[in-house]
């Protein structure tokens, strides 16, 4: 069995090949300002259909997560920590929590982006608990 991976559309291709390169990328709408999480043809906002790919701050704060201490399959090593992120440029990101204790998350927690390797062409953002830093 092999782990899935995600197909990426002509739409969502400029957001794999930022994580391929260690960067967050996020649509900014032109017209409205609205920054848009998962890629979109149209603005979630306003409708509009002109948008830019924008580096992101990659900074978040932890909305809420779960710990799946049951894998679905041996290519997913439990326990791990999904979480919902609410981005520092406002869309809320579901991700993965990773080196962390689950005792030490809670939510509103500073979180930082990394990135990880899942298959030779997919690279995906996954969080790090942020130290030193104030939401
Ligand atoms: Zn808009």
């Amino acid at each position: 069995m092999s782990r899935p991976t995600p197909n990426p559309t002509p739409t969502e291709q400029p957001f794999y090949d930022a994580c391929q390169r260690g960067e967050l990328q996020l649509q900014h709408c032109d017209d409205c300002q609205h920054v848009l999480f998962y890629p979109r043809t149209h603005c979630d906002a306003c409708q509009g259909d002109s948008l830019s790919w924008r580096p992101a701050s990659g900074k978040g704060v932890i909305a809420t997560y779960t710990v799946v201490r049951r894998g679905v399959t041996a290519d997913f090593p439990a326990p791990y920590i999904i979480a919902l992120i609410d981005l520092a440029e406002g869309p809320r990101m579901m991700s993965q929590i990773i080196d962390a204790e689950p005792e030490a998350l809670s939510s509103g927690l500073p979180v930082m982006i990394d990135f990880e390797s899942w298959s030779d062409t997919i690279t995906l953002p996954v969080f790090r608990l942020a130290t030193g830093q104030t939401p």
